[in-house]
C-alpha cells in the first residue's frame, strides 16, 4: 500500500507561510488591520476584503493564484504579507484520502491536524493546545502535559490547511478531537468555529456539522450549553465508574463521572441535541461483562449514543487490544438498555494519524542536516483542573513515563460524522 509522505519547508514549495521576522499573517489579522495595511501603501482598502475573500471562501493558498489582484501588488504581497502563521514540517496522505499535516508554530512547537474523507464528507480533526494536560494514560497527547493555548488563528489555520488536501476543495465537518482539551481553551476555539461556521466571510461550515470533544469540565459544558451555538458535544468516559476512570483519565479524580454527566445532562436539555460518548474499550481492563453492565446502566434513560474505540495492543504500553466476544458483548449490553452505539471505522493507520502520534516521533527524533526544526521538549507534567473543570496553575504531579501511541483498532460500521472523523484520533 502506497503512502504518500512528503518533508518539506513551506517557503520551498511556495508555500505563503510566517518568516522568522514575525510580521503579521494574513490569518492573523482582523479585516481592519488588513484594510489599514493596505491603505497605508496606497492601495484601497477593499482589497483586504478581495485577499480574505481568496484565503477564507475560495480556499486560495497561494499568491500567485490570486489573478484579480495586480501582479505588482500580487508580488508585494508575497514579499511583505504572508498567508499563514504556521509553517508545514510535514504532510502525509493515504489512500484512504486522509491526511495529517504537522504544523510548526511561530514559537518553534509543533502541532498535529488530519482530514478524513468519505464518499461526501471532508471531516477536519483540529487541536486546540500544544500537548494536553488531562493526562489520559493511553494518548501520546497528553505525555508530556500541556506547554500553550493555541489562538483562533492558529485553529483557523489548521482549516485552511486541511481544505487545501480535500478532494473537492470544501470541508464538511469539523471534529475538535486533536491535541489538547478543547474546553479548557474554549474562548479561542468559540472565536475560530465563528470564523469556520461564517456563512459569508468565513468557511461557510454549518454549526451542526461541528463536534466538540472533552474529557469532561462541568463548567466548561454549561458554558457550551449556554453559548447558543449549535455544536455537537462528545465526551470521552472510557470507564463506567470513578475508581477506574481514575486510572484511565487521571483528571477524573477531581471532578468524577457524576459532575460530568449531571454538565452533559444540562447540555441535553439546554440544547436538545444529543450527547455522544467515548469509550475506548481496553482489553481486559473496562471491556469486561461487569464494566458493559456499569456502563449500560449509568447511561440508561439518557438520550446518549456511544463510540466503542477498540484499542490496538502496542508494545510498551500495559494494554491490550479487546477481542472481539468483549467487543459484541459491549454492543448488546448497550442496545439491550436502548442505548446507541457504534464501533468506530479506522483511518490513517498507516499514516500514525491517531492523535499525537506523529508529532511525538518528530519530538523524538533528533532533525537530520537541513530537515525542519521540531519543538523544544515539553514539560513533563499535565495540567490539573479544579472539581468546576476550570484551570489551575500548573504543578509537576502525576508524572507518567514517555512511550509511543498506537492506532485505534480496525472496525466497520454505519457511518455517522462523529464516528467517521474521530476514526483517526485517539480519543
Ligand atoms: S485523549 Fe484527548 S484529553 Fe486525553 S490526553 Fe489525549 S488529547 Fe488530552
Amino acid at each position: 500500500m502506497t503512502i504518500s509522505l512528503s518533508l518539506v519547508e513551506a517557503r520551498a514549495t511556495g508555500d505563503s507561510s510566517a518568516d522568522a521576522s514575525g510580521s503579521p499573517a494574513v490569518v492573523e489579522m482582523p479585516a481592519e488591520e488588513l484594510q489599514r495595511w493596505f491603505v497605508q501603501r496606497g492601495e484601497p482598502s477593499w482589497r483586504a476584503h478581495q485577499l480574505r475573500r481568496h484565503l477564507f471562501q475560495r480556499g486560495t493558498t497561494d499568491y500567485a493564484a490570486m489573478t484579480d489582484l495586480p501582479l505588482a501588488l500580487r508580488q508585494q504581497l508575497q514579499q511583505q504579507l504572508p498567508l499563514f502563521a504556521t509553517t508545514l514540517v510535514q504532510h502525509r496522505s493515504a489512500p484512504d484520502g486522509t491526511h495529517k499535516l504537522v504544523l510548526r508554530l511561530r514559537d518553534g512547537h509543533l502541532i498535529e491536524c488530519v482530514l478524513i474523507q468519505e464518499q461526501d464528507r471532508a471531516t477536519a480533526c483540529i487541536s486546540t493546545q500544544v500537548g494536553c494536560g488531562m493526562g489520559c494514560v493511553f494518548c501520546a497527547s497528553g505525555l508530556a502535559g500541556v506547554v500553550r493555548n493555541l489562538t483562533a488563528a492558529e485553529m483557523v489555520e489548521q482549516l485552511l490547511r486541511l481544505r487545501a488536501c480535500a478532494r473537492r476543495g470544501r470541508l464538511t465537518h469539523i471534529v475538535v478531537m486533536g491535541m489538547g482539551e478543547p474546553l479548557a481553551n474554549l474562548q479561542q476555539l468559540l472565536e475560530a468555529l465563528r470564523i469556520a461556521c461564517d456563512p459569508r466571510q468565513g468557511l461557510g461550515i454549518s454549526q451542526r456539522h461541528v463536534t466538540i470533544s472533552t474529557v469532561g469540565l462541568p463548567a466548561r459544558i454549561r458554558q457550551l450549553a449556554d453559548s447558543g451555538h449549535h455544536y455537537h458535544l462528545a465526551v470521552s468516559l472510557h470507564a463506567p465508574n470513578d475508581s477506574l476512570r481514575n486510572r484511565i483519565v487521571p483528571t477524573n479524580r477531581k471532578i468524577g463521572i457524576a459532575a460530568i454527566l449531571s454538565a452533559a445532562d444540562y447540555f441535553f436539555q439546554r440544547t436538545g441535541r444529543q450527547v455522544t460518548y467515548e469509550y475506548v474499550l481496553l482489553g481486559g481492563l473496562n471491556d469486561t461483562a461487569a464494566c458493559a453492565r456499569e456502563l449500560s446502566q449509568l447511561l440508561a434513560g439518557r438520550k446518549a449514543h456511544v463510540n466503542l474505540i477498540p484499542w490496538n495492543d502496542v508494545p510498551g504500553l500495559p494494554y491490550l487490544r479487546p477481542d472481539s466476544r468483549a467487543i459484541e458483548r459491549m454492543i448488546r449490553t448497550l442496545r439491550q438498555a436502548g442505548i446507541s452505539v457504534k464501533v468506530r471505522k479506522r483511518k490513517g493507520a498507516q499514516i500514525d494519524a491517531a492523535c499525537g502520534q506523529l508529532r511525538r516521533q518528530l519530538i523524538s527524533t533528533p532533525p537530520s542536516p537541513g530537515s525542519p526544526t521540531v519543538s523544544p521538549a515539553l514539560p513533563d507534567f499535565p495540567q490539573p483542573i479544579d472539581p468546576q473543570g476550570d484551570i489551575i496553575p500548573v504543578t509537576p504531579s502525576a508524572l507518567r513515563p514517555l512511550s509511543s501511541m498506537p492506532p485505534v483498532a480496525p472496525q466497520s460500521e454505519p457511518s455517522d460524522p462523529l464516528t467517521d472523523a474521530a476514526a483517526a484520533t485517539a480519543r
